[in-house]
């Protein structure tokens, strides 16, 4: 992933001022090596075709907060594709919108995720699989990763931080359904599931985020 734009660094001013951004859709994906059986064109192709996964559909039980744990890193790079040429591992689109407490879409909503890579283990010198966008005027965010690997303690999750334009720091975790460990992790909580589509050769999730009081939590 050469494209300059996504060497931008996100700073704490950054993140404060939320300066409005409207991201371009990043139409291809490098995958490289995360697509060891696939061309690049045609896992291309394939995560482009987005089934409509966000729905209108609200509950506005605000999203739960949860640690960040040791492994965040800030100033991550700006990207939707968190995929990297040496990438290994099964490739996933999680895509989603957040919404305010009473279900209006958010646009401009800064997303930091990170997550280990397929062997459980965090980049904790550089930014692999790690990286911030913001939602378009729908609310929408598009993450290309892949599944995170599991490592000792813990189910396998993804970690995100989400913050909108005047709002607190939502930090918190989505996890993956039907995993075992699920029911032994300390800070694995249901309503941080994600909904699954396993179809299609290439795994999708989908999450909306619901921002309110009670998803309060300080950057840190
Ligand atoms: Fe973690």
């Amino acid at each position: 992933l050469a494209n300059p734009m996504f060497k931008q660094r996100l700073n704490r001013r950054t993140l404060l001022r939320l300066c409005p951004v409207t991201l371009a859709s990043f139409a291809s994906a490098t995958c490289g090596q995360a697509f060891s059986n696939r061309s690049p064109r045609s896992a291309a192709s394939r995560l482009n075709q987005d089934p409509d996964l966000t729905s209108s559909a609200c509950d506005s039980s605000s999203t739960l907060s949860q640690t960040a744990g040791p492994f965040y890193t800030p100033d991550s790079p700006e990207r939707q594709s968190l995929l990297e040429s040496q990438t290994r591992g099964i490739p996933i689109v999680v895509t989603g919108q957040v919404l305010s407490s009473d279900c209006v879409p958010i646009a401009n909503v800064l997303l930091d995720f990170w997550h280990t890579n397929d062997f459980g283990e965090y980049d904790n010198i550089g930014y692999n699989l790690r990286g911030h966008q913001f939602t378009d005027a729908e609310g929408r965010y598009r993450v290309e990763t892949i599944i995170p690997g599991l490592y000792p303690g813990r189910t396998r999750h993804f970690h995100v931080k989400v913050k909108a334009p005047h709002l607190p720091v939502l930090t918190t975790q989505l996890y993956f359904p039907g995993e075992s460990a699920n029911q032994n992790d300390f800070l694995f909580n249901p309503a941080l599931l994600m909904s699954m589509d396993n179809g299609n050769n290439i795994k999708r999730a989908t999450f909306n985020f619901v921002l309110g009081n009670s998803s309060m939590e300080s950057l840190r």
